[in-house]
């Protein structure tokens, strides 16, 4: 039976804790990089689940994958061993700057782990150094430490009493970075390389070198918040790899589960080892089901899906510079598949979304008045290219 629109939306709409802006869609499924709403109509999607489709839709080695793992274990416990959740941790750290992982279900508790490991090792040390350095700007999650680690004061200051022990810095201020990281209160700096909600703005080499070596200088932790630039997006597995640093810990979620929810934080020994058992855990976390899906984004990934979203998205940078004309469109920015096109302060991107909607192509917005592109890493040029003349028409208007 086919589901009808209205039907959905008003069960939603009555029943839904209203928090969600939901444009008049209703999707049923989808196919490639391609998904299908309630009337049968077909949108190129270049959002991906804001990050999370790594593979598309109905990927029939990911469906294939989940379908056997739920056939014979979709959970236990951690409390003991399991067989694809040894799997994929292996093939996590193998070959990476890491030597441990832990695993949950979302960015925002990969970065609860990163934030609890951080307080852990100071706590071992027996050192006084509460306090986390992030970017104004910046985006780390919804629960309450993670939303009070974003740089952005509407995410937490209508629920305080908030966590302690964040301070904002600049993006991209070298100097606020120094003069902040030499107070012998703070910890770790904690950073995305492409702020992403924030709206797609890179740090500059230099920033991120800087805060790599400001961390060594100090005994600080480098935390690397990969939850969107990760596996895979930017072109490299992570996105710090583009900088040449590295981190101490780095978050993954999005792109990982290929659309299946997984969040891992992973860590070098010398801090992960910071936890003890009882310290941190999670009972949906690194179950076989998701740990499945997993596996098969990463053997994509390393088989090499990373360097064609690389190539793709260099294609796609260029196709979106066609696009600049320095008084509507100001410039396209990030890596790989997630890049963002910035428009002038006077064009609502709100009706530029709706219009790419009308015309079926999925973009998304995100902060300073930028379109975001994050589409499957599977995408192809010629969707490219048929996204491109509607979006020129789009903002023709
Ligand atoms: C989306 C995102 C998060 C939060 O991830 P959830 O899975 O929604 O909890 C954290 N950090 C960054 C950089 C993100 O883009």
């Amino acid at each position: 039976m086919k589901a009808d629109f209205f039907a959905v939306k008003a069960a939603t709409d009555d029943n839904y804790m209203p928090v969600f802006n939901r444009k008049q869609i209703a999707f049923t499924h989808g196919e490639g990089c391609t998904l299908f709403d309630t009337e049968g109509e077909a949108y190129t999607d270049f959002a991906a689940g804001i990050a999370v489709n790594s593979l598309g839709y109905n990927d029939p080695q990911l469906v294939a994958a989940i379908s056997a793992q739920a056939a014979k274990l979709t959970h236990m416990s951690n409390l003991f061993y399991n067989d694809t959740q040894s799997a994929l941790i292996a093939e996590l750290v193998e070959g990476t700057d890491f030597d441990k992982v832990f695993l949950s279900n979302s960015g925002a508790e990969a970065n609860e782990c990163a934030i609890k490991l951080v307080r852990k090792y100071f706590y071992n040390k027996g050192a006084c150094r509460p306090v986390i350095l992030t970017a104004l700007n910046s985006f780390h999650g919804r629960t309450l430490a993670t939303a009070t680690a974003t740089g952005q004061t509407k995410y937490s200051h209508p629920f305080a009493p908030l966590p302690e022990g964040f301070r904002y810095v600049k993006y991209n201020d070298i100097a606020v970075l120094q003069e902040q990281a030499a107070d012998p209160t703070v910890g770790a700096i904690m950073l995305e390389t492409i702020q992403g909600e924030g709206g797609v703005i890179p740090a500059t080499p230099e920033y991120m070198q800087a805060a790599e070596q400001l961390c060594r200088k100090y005994g600080l932790l480098l935390v690397i918040d990969e939850v969107q630039t990760g596996a895979g997006r930017t072109g490299k597995m992570f996105s710090y790899q583009h900088y040449g640093i590295k981190p101490d810990i780095i978050t993954l979620a999005k792109g990982l589960g290929g659309g299946v929810p997984i969040g891992a934080t992973l860590a070098s020994a010398s801090c992960a080892n910071a936890f003890v058992p009882g310290d941190h855990g999670s009972t949906f976390g690194g179950n076989p089901l998701a740990c499945a899906a997993a596996r098969v984004v990463l053997q994509r990934l390393k088989g090499g899906l990373t360097e064609q979203a690389a190539v793709t998205g260099e294609y796609l940078r260029n196709a979106l510079s066609s696009l600049v004309d320095g008084e509507k469109v100001l410039s396209v920015n990030g890596k790989g598949l997630m890049l963002g096109l910035r428009l002038h302060a006077d064009i609502d991107i709100i009706k530029v979304i709706d219009k790419m909607l009308k015309s079926c192509y999925i973009i998304i917005g995100c902060g300073n008045n930028t379109l975001r592109f994050v589409p499957p890493l599977i995408i192809s040029a010629p969707l490219i290219d048929n996204m491109i003349e509607a979006l020129r028409l789009a903002l023709a208007d």
